[in-house]
């Protein structure tokens, strides 16, 4: 993270800020996120500096690291709550790769819980139908809201999904083929330790598997204030740490 190499003046002029009658916030990933300011960045010297940039490039030379671009994760090998294994599409070819130390998921938030359901971990018909009641609950309950004062006061008409869309089926027919995730998709293998959440805190494992952690956006329990690329990264920091602690002690 850094700040940006070229600034503008208007976030920052102070009378600007005595205008609007707001503090000036020289930390946005501190304490409060109120207040006019300069963003840090994801950036080394004014250029996007991405996490294969930071972390990857400068170890590539690793003898114990090997790098494969181009292969597409279809599932996870699972025996008795332990991954022994990945299977991949490469150039066309299915690949078996066996693990006999730990596998570390980070797919995002919609590969994850994808590969992860394809594995037969977890409950999967639970998941999905959990999925299914939030979000239709969701729209039933933007309907209430809507119909209810004061907002029925404003006597407006329901654009989307539409009066005509109201059984359960046709609500969740119309997320499929409409619903967007925009550019902040988490939470998706929340961690936590609600019924509902997928990885422990304290060590990143997915429940009643042994040996296999995520770190990527989807343990996020629930949407930040704030983009969501730094915190990726930092979860990632996190896990390594997790996975290097024991070896030190
Ligand atoms: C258009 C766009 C703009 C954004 N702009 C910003 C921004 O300005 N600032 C900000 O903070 N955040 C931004 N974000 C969000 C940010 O990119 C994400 O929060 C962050 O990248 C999440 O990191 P991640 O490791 O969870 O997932 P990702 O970065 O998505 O990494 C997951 C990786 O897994 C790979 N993968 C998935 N499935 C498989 C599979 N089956 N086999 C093999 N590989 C697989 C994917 O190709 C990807 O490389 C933006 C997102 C988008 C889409």
């Amino acid at each position: 993270m850094a700040a940006p190499r070229i600034r503008t003046p208007s976030a920052t002029h102070s009378s600007r800020r005595e205008t609007l009658q707001l503090p000036h916030n020289s930390d946005f990933n501190g304490a409060s996120q109120l207040g006019l300011g300069v963003y840090d960045v994801t950036q080394k010297n004014g250029i996007r500096f991405s996490s294969y940039n930071a972390f990857l490039e400068p170890v590539r030379q690793r003898k114990n690291l090997t790098i494969w671009t181009g292969a597409d994760l279809r599932r996870l090998l699972v025996d008795r709550g332990r991954v022994t294994g990945v299977e991949m599409v490469r150039k066309g070819e299915t690949l078996q790769v066996q693990c006999s130390g730990e596998v570390i998921l980070s797919a995002g938030a919609i590969g994850t819980p994808m590969a992860v359901m394809q594995s037969g971990i977890g409950p999967a018909k639970t998941l999905q139908q959990a999925d299914i009641e939030v979000f239709v609950e969701g729209i039933k309950l933007a309907r209430r809201i809507f119909a209810a004062e004061p907002m029925a006061d404003l006597k407006g008409r329901e654009i989307l999904p539409g009066p005509g869309v109201q059984s359960d089926a046709d609500i969740l027919a119309y997320l499929r083929a409409e619903a967007l995730t925009v550019y902040h998709p988490v939470g998706t293998a929340k961690m936590g330790h609600d019924s509902l959440s997928v990885v422990e805190p304290a060590s990143l494992k997915v429940r009643d598997m042994q040996n296999l952690r995520i770190a990527d956006a989807s343990i996020m329990p629930t949407l930040l204030g704030g983009n969501t690329n730094a915190p990726a990264i930092m979860i990632g920091e996190k896990c390594a740490r997790m996975i290097l602690e024991p070896q030190s002690a």
